[in-house]
């Protein structure tokens, strides 16, 4: 059977839960983002970073849940970042260039929210080879033959 990828709703649930962290943690309605993950079993975890005082202590919002799906022995298999603009709404911000170093170790399937061109409060789900396109560790025959998949 061919796997069809993380059911629609589920997706939809993600973005939904994230944009909901945002909302109940920060009601000011001010600029302020969170990330969400939908997990191998169903289950959606959600983080945000705190703002250190030091900037330069600063973590993506995607850091808390994907450490948490580590410590749940858990795979991830979307996950999105969400920005909220209180004058453009919430912004879909893909994964920078560190979280997708993070991603790789749950394979290039894993699902990445991207901002849709015309409206980027519309996430648009690429698979990780797709945001990755010349991933380093495919150099290494036989180093990840998960990444190939
Ligand atoms: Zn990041």
């Amino acid at each position: 059977m061919v796997d069809q990828g993380p059911d629609p709703a589920a997706l939809e649930a993600t973005v939904t839960a994230c944009r909901e962290l945002i909302e109940r943690r920060f009601p000011d309605g001010d600029h302020q983002g969170a990330a969400a993950v939908l997990l191998g079993d169903g289950t959606i975890l959600t983080g945000t970073s705190p703002d250190f005082v030091n900037p330069s202590t600063e973590v993506c919002h995607e850091l808390e849940p994907y450490c948490a799906a580590y410590r749940l022995d858990q795979r991830i298999v979307a996950s999105v970042c969400l920005h909220r603009d209180p004058d453009r709404g919430f912004v879909v911000l893909s994964p920078c260039g560190i979280c997708r170093e993070r991603l790789t170790r749950h394979g290039p399937d894993v699902l990445a929210a991207v901002a849709e061109p015309a409206d980027p409060t519309v996430p648009r789900w690429l698979p990780l080879r797709d945001l990755l396109p010349h991933y380093w560790l495919t150099a290494f025959p036989g180093a990840t033959e998960t990444w190939r998949a």
